[in-house]
């Protein structure tokens, strides 16, 4: 704490981001980062942009990116907000539709205990107030504890770091409930490219739905920190507000042609994250096989956890061998780990020390660690 920090700044509580490290022998497989290079067109047209333009400002207007993403969702160009990143898209969302304690009155913001761990970090920095709603012991959201007055809703899907996805049909009856009320629901779909149901097609039905996406996974350009928000246009100008009072500029002349160009090569990512599926599936096999419980992930990570054996433990020993995972210590959750997929060969090394980390797992003990359940 310093006392130059106004009460604000001393009263948050900062997202911590997972580790990236300096040592390139690692295997990286802890922020959910594609193992497979970005799209040559999208690295051509960064190439590209990389000349005296950049001397000018880049169009606040984000043309050929919104027009881009139009015409690949099938939406208007007015139904797209582009961001730096889809956290940022995201505080913009919580900033201009969640109502704040200083309204007086409200109901709290509903997302899931165990969910994208910087929702409460955007709650803290706008002062709104939030409830969690547990998962049920399975992992799974149901979508009946959002049937509910609430100042909105957010959730993943799929849903991080379970991985797990919920039907669009549930996600549409929470959309229709809350818009009754005069309610913002937001659908993260950071990971919607690895499997689950797009909630897009459906905004032209509800007012008060907004889908948020990003680069950084599906489009492999974690890099060039690219996300951007779909809805109808009064949500969509309700975040330009936002944006247009903090940095009119958020996307620089690259991350503009670059991402324009990932968007529209869908042919290039239909492939690589074809393989991260392939992967997924093959690895949560074998993990099943190796006495590992895996939630059935429609992401491109898996959450994993090995009875008897404490997640503290084999995130320290996977460490050690030079492998990184992402590991939460927090209620329910503690003796799980959060594996992104990799190359088959990152996953072929991955699986080769987990076989011995369950030889290592006793049979059977009376309620080990990990041993109560969920
Ligand atoms: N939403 C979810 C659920 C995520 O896991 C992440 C990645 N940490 C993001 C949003 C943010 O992604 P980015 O800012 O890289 O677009």
């Amino acid at each position: 704490m310093s006392g130059f920090w106004n009460k604000r700044a001393r009263g948050l509580e900062p997202y911590v981001p997972g580790e990236q490290p300096r040592e390139r022998r690692l295997i990286k497989l802890n922020t959910n980062e594609n193992p497979y290079p970005p799209s040559p067109k999208a690295l051509a047209a960064i190439r590209e942009a990389a000349a005296a333009d950049l001397r000018l400002y880049p169009d606040p207007l984000c043309t050929v990116l919104r027009e881009a993403v139009a015409e690949t969702y099938r939406v208007k160009p007015e139904q797209v907000f582009p961001g730096n990143g889809s956290d940022e898209v995201l505080a913009f969302a919580f900033a201009a539709f969640f109502p704040s304690a200083g309204e007086g009155g409200v109901r709290p913001v509903l997302f899931p205990d165990i969910t994208y761990s910087f929702y409460p970090v955007y709650a803290g920095l706008w002062d709104i107030p939030v409830r969690t709603v547990p998962l049920t012991g399975d992992f799974s959201v149901n979508a009946e504890d959002y049937l509910y007055p609430a100042g909105g809703v957010i959730f993943p899907n799929p849903n991080a770091p379970t991985g797990r996805a919920l039907p669009l049909r549930d996600i549409l009856s929470v959309a229709g409930y809350q818009g009754k009320a005069g309610r913002v629901v937001i659908v993260d779909e950071a990971y919607g490219a690895f499997g689950g149901e797009s909630a897009v097609p459906h905004i032209g039905e509800f007012p008060n739905l907004l889908t948020v996406h990003t680069l950084s996974k599906a489009a492999s350009l974690a890099g060039l920190r690219v996300g951007f928000a779909i809805g109808r246009e009064e949500l969509i100008q309700g975040l330009c507000r936002l944006r247009d009072s903090f940095n009119s500029y958020t996307l620089d002349r690259l991350a503009l042609a670059g991402a324009a160009a990932a968007v529209s090569d869908g042919a290039y990512y239909h492939e690589i994250n074809r393989k991260v599926i392939a992967t997924r599936e093959r690895v949560s096999g074998r993990l099943r096989e190796l006495g590992f419980e895996v939630i059935p992930s429609a992401a491109n990570f898996i959450f994993i956890r090995r009875p008897r054996l404490s997640g503290a433990e084999i995130f320290a020993a996977l460490r050690e061998r030079g492998i990184l995972v992402r590991r939460f210590d927090t209620p329910r959750i503690r003796d799980y780990l959060r594996v992104s997929m990799g190359t088959d060969k990152d996953m072929d090394e991955f699986l080769e020390f987990m076989e011995a980390v369950s030889k290592r797992a006793p049979e059977r003990s009376a309620g080990g660690a990990g041993d109560e359940g969920y």
